[in-house]
């Protein structure tokens, strides 16, 4: 029920796609414009001995991080999973997203920002980029990249990354947390994803090897070495000023958290292909769903969970980020987060059992009563 007074008014409007939450958006539109376009915010960061506006940048994600962090540890603070998840983003944002950078810094050394791999961090694999990194950095970005973040994914799946590591997800499953009911659950919005992320996964994939290329033959082929140039603007601009920052973080208010995770982050394509074949998965308990919706309602990725909970069925969907919040609204402790190598239970008729709620059933319902029910009737939900 919408709460009365100023700022229950004021939470419900920015959490409802109100005014306030299209102000909200378009301030960080236009701030996200200024940070890329323009150098008015160098003052700013000189004024506080920041020295350039994207350590001031860095700074004012790690205060959203932390101070978000803060707020949803004490949401969810009988949720260990949650607690120990935000812990980590918020030590991972300030230790390598940040300090560490900046220390690199303050030695002249290259700002590495070690928490970040290509091909979400595309120019990690540019040669001209990372040719005045010292030696452990260039093998930590390739290794991380090409080994460390698939086979991880393997065992853990895209979450040990997206909900615990990468800067995006932290700040989406933290400040962005009042807005993760907010993402697209229409089946046009799934038909989207499918194409937009496979096709920046491509992208990143050509645009790296035009640039390696470059690097290494454009001297002899000044076509490569133009065509690449062009390219490597185009998707900087496209992909990571536009897609990226701006609506990525933009459209929080409006449209959810997890905008540029879902539909165009190319590190979230590669993990979901290998997420799709390893041990993660949701299991779901069975005939115990009230259909009540909450999970699929809070799923920052749009994903339908209630329709496999409904089905008694285990799922492994690329998108899935792990962030655990459909396990941790459930109110029937129906879904768990796991890896495992079992093999995932397919889809079976919801029986009575999820259609009586179990209280009822204790007091009303005889042992064999309710086999019996069980026996006769099934309800396919197919
Ligand atoms: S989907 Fe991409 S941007 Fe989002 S958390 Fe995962 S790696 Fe980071
Ligand atoms: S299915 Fe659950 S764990 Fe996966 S993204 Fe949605 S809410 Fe998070
Ligand atoms: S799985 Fe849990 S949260 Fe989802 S619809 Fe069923 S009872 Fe509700």
């Amino acid at each position: 029920m919408r709460q009365k007074g100023t700022i229950g008014w004021l939470k419900h409007d920015i959490t409802h796609r109100g005014v306030t939450a299209w102000a909200l958006s378009a301030a960080l539109f236009a701030f996200y414009v200024i940070l890329y376009w323009t150098d008015w915010l160098d003052p700013v960061a000189q004024a506080l001995h920041l020295g350039s506006k994207w350590t001031l940048y860095g700074l004012l994600y790690t205060i959203a991080i932390t101070a978000g962090g803060i707020y949803v540890m004490r949401k969810y603070r009988h949720n260990k999973y949650q607690i120990v998840r935000t812990t980590v983003i918020i030590f991972v944002q300030a230790t390598l997203a940040f300090s560490v950078p900046l220390i690199l810094k303050f030695f002249n050394q290259p700002e590495v920002y070690l928490s970040y791999l290509w091909p979400l961090k595309i120019e990690y694999f540019y040669p001209s980029t990372i040719a005045s990194w010292p030696l452990p950095f260039i093998i930590w970005s390739i290794a991380g990249s090409l080994l460390m973040v698939p086979l991880l994914a393997t065992f853990f799946g895209k979450r040990w990354y997206c909900s615990w590591v990468c800067g995006c997800g932290g700040l989406a499953n933290t400040a962005g947390d009042p807005f993760r009911q907010l993402s697209n659950k229409s089946s046009a919005a799934w038909k989207f994803e499918q194409y937009s992320i496979h096709i920046t996964m491509l992208l990143s994939f050509v645009v790296t090897a035009a640039v390696v290329a470059s690097f290494f033959i454009g001297d002899s082929s000044p076509m490569l070495q133009s065509a690449a140039g062009e390219m490597q603007s185009a998707y900087g601009f496209v992909v990571v000023a536009i897609l990226s920052g701006i609506v990525g973080v933009g459209v929080y208010p409006i449209g959810g958290t997890r905008v540029w995770c879902r539909y165009f982050c190319p590190m979230a394509a590669v993990l979901g292909l290998v997420q799709k074949k390893g041990k993660y998965r949701i299991t779901v308990k069975d005939n115990m769903c009230i259909s009540c919706g909450l999970c699929s309602k809070y799923c920052e990725m749009g994903i339908d969970v209630r329709a496999y909970a409904q089905r008694n069925e285990d799922f492994t969907r690329a998108s899935c980020v792990g962030c655990g919040l459909c396990e941790e609204v459930c109110p029937r402790g129906v879904l768990h987060l796991e890896n495992s190598d079992k093999p995932r239970s397919g889809p079976q008729p919801l029986t009575i059992d999820a259609l009586v709620d179990e209280s009822w059933k204790d007091r009303h319902v005889s042992p064999h009563a309710e086999e019996k029910q069980e026996s006769v009737i099934s309800v396919n939900w197919n």
